[in-house]
C-alpha cells in the first residue's frame, strides 16, 4: 500500500482536516506556507496523467473540496493549488494529491 493509501486508511494517523466518502485532507508534514494541506482522493490514483472517464468527476470533487477548505481555513485573500505530476512536475509520492497554500504571497512562476 503506497504512503497515502496508508493515510487515508487511518493506518498511518494524520489530522484529518475534512473528509468525505471520497477526498481526505491533512496538514502537509513539510509546509511550505502558512496553511499547507493535501488533498487526496481515497481511491489510489497515481497522478493526474492518468485521468481516465471513470476518474474525472472525482477530480472535479477535489477541486471543489480544495475551495471549500480554503474558505473554512479563512483564506479570503486567495491561495494556490498545486498538482505536480511525474518527474518534471516535482511528484514525489506516487498518490494523486493537491496542494492547497495559503497565508502569504505566492511568486509566480513556480520554481
Ligand atoms: P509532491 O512533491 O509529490 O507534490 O508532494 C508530496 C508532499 O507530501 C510533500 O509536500 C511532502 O511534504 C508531503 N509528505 C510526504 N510524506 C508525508 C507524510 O508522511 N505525511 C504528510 N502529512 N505529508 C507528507
Ligand atoms: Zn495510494
Amino acid at each position: 500500500m503506497c504512503l497515502f493509501c496508508k493515510i487515508a486508511a487511518n493506518t498511518i494517523p494524520v489530522t484529518r482536516l475534512y473528509e468525505d466518502d471520497q477526498v481526505l485532507a491533512f496538514p502537509d508534514i513539510n509546509p511550505q506556507a502558512a496553511t499547507h494541506i493535501l488533498i487526496i482522493p481515497k481511491q489510489h490514483l497515481q497522478s493526474l496523467a492518468h485521468t481516465t472517464a471513470e476518474t474525472a468527476p472525482l477530480l472535479g470533487h477535489l477541486l471543489a473540496t480544495a475551495a471549500k477548505i480554503a474558505q473554512q481555513q479563512g483564506l479570503a485573500n486567495g491561495y494556490r493549488t498545486v498538482i505536480n505530476t511525474g518527474p518534471d512536475g516535482g511528484q514525489t509520492v506516487d498518490h494523486l494529491h493537491l496542494h492547497l497554500l495559503g497565508g502569504r504571497h505566492m511568486g509566480w512562476p513556480p520554481g
